[in-house]
């Protein structure tokens, strides 16, 4: 039998290590498993919104990460030909919400600094080269089959969190269909070394155009920056470092050094149900979405601060395990009610090749660009992620 309320996170992402931190932090046993043999290294999220810095805060994470991150308040929308559409500048938000700013640095980096703290917790276990291959339950505990290099591995638990991304094989086990669409282009992530800011840029940038629309942002201090962009998915996955440097010199000002090259295709995807019983899910293995915006770790994260809040609730305190339920449908709801569709206007606006659908896209940035309560709305709409608190008290 395994212990009265230890659970189980598959997944050692950010997502998986901050649900696995909240519940650590309550004093519930909690047993990480990751199927690579460290935290994943390659190019992905950089930039943390309002609602995210301010949860990493509480956690007491920010300073780490203000230590390598960079703090970004100016974003440009421009032109490929180098037309500023919009500029908007974080500061109108000064003393209208405690954190008037954007984070940004590497998800692994991130997850490497909430894994520090998750070893400094007692009750913590984190097992490398663990891959999640079948899950079963009943009403009192949840068996987990695994593959490790020594061979398949059987842990029990009270709950399982699937936190093991778009691919999570927790998902697969318990029979949840990923419903939606895979976007027909393949995008490309590189990190460069360069100096956007030399050339008028501001720290993120959209550009603006039907072929090359791309995000430009820089990554922490040491001057890394990430250009990502679109290409036609027909083209060969085995080139696409052939077709580099013309694109990059279409999108990079001056020099730059290339520090790694990432294709990867993007979905527009959701779970029916993100609690199964004893099985909750959380991040790309509930939800996934184009990154353009900036909103899918946001929401993960988000996820994970909701959710190991009604863990340590159900746990700890004695609330009702229906506010599991209420978790489930709650962020489930927030994805398809706004996080989806917002992401997919966000990657139409960029890539829009519509003369007259192009027209009143930019009218609409001229118009924010006047008139300052849009640019609040627009620079505070990340809150709308946010969700409600499920820290429970016994009578409440
Ligand atoms: C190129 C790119 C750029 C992005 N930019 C942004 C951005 O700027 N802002 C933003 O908010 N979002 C962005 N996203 C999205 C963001 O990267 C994801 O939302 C985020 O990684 C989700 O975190 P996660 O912890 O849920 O999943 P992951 O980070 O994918 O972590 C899942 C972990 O589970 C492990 N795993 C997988 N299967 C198993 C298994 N069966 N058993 C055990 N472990 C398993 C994996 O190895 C991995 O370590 C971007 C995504 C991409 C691809």
């Amino acid at each position: 039998m395994p212990s009265r309320d230890t659970v189980i996170v598959a997944g050692a992402g950010p997502v998986g290590l901050l649900t696995a931190l909240k519940l650590a932090r309550a004093g519930v046993p909690v047993t990480v498993v990751e199927a690579l043999p460290g935290v994943g290294q390659w190019p992905r999220a950089v930039v943390y919104h309002p609602p995210t810095v301010a949860a990493l805060d509480e956690l007491g994470l920010l300073e780490d990460m203000q230590d390598i991150g960079v703090t970004k308040k100016d974003y440009q929308w421009r032109t490929v030909d180098g037309e500023i559409l919009l500029g908007l500048d974080m500061g109108i938000l000064d003393g209208k919400t405690p954190y008037p700013y954007n984070l940004h640095l590497g998800q692994h980096q991130l997850a490497e600094i909430i894994l520090r703290h998750l070893q400094r917790e007692p009750g913590v276990q984190v097992i490398w080269n663990m891959r999640v291959t079948a899950v079963e339950q009943d009403a009192d505990q949840v068996t987990v089959h695994a593959e490790t290099p020594a061979g398949a591995k059987t842990l029990t638990a009270r709950w399982l969190v699937g936190a093991d991304g778009a691919s999570s094989g927790v998902r697969k086990a318990i029979g949840e269909v990923f419903r939606g669409i895979t976007w027909p282009e393949r995008f490309v992530v590189t990190n460069v070394f360069t100096d956007y800011e030399a050339y008028g840029y501001a720290k993120a940038n959209f550009i603006v155009d039907p072929v090359d629309f791309a995000v430009l942002c820089q990554i922490d201090k040491t001057g890394l920056w990430r250009v990502a962009f679109a290409e036609d998915a027909d083209l060969p996955e085995a080139t696409v470092a052939e077709r580099l440097p013309e694109r990059m010199a279409r999108l990079v000002p001056g020099p730059y050094e290339l520090v790694e090259m990432s294709p990867f295709r993007v979905h527009q995807r959701v779970v029916d149900r993100m609690r199964v019983g004893r099985v909750l899910l959380a991040g790309d293995a509930a939800h996934a979405n184009s990154p353009i915006g900036g909103l899918g770790l946001t929401g993960g994260l988000l996820d994970a601060v909701a959710l190991g809040d009604a863990l340590v609730s159900v746990i700890v305190r004695g609330a009702p395990e229906s506010l599991l339920d209420d978790y489930a449908a709650e962020r489930r709801e927030i994805f398809t009610s706004y996080t989806s569709p917002t992401t997919t206007e966000n990657k139409r606006r960029l890539a829009e090749a519509d003369p007259a659908r192009q027209a009143a896209d930019r009218e609409r940035l001229r118009k924010v660009g006047q008139d300052p309560r849009l640019q609040e709305d627009l620079l505070l709409a990340t809150n709308k992620l946010k969700g409600r608190s499920y820290v429970w008290e016994p009578g409440a």
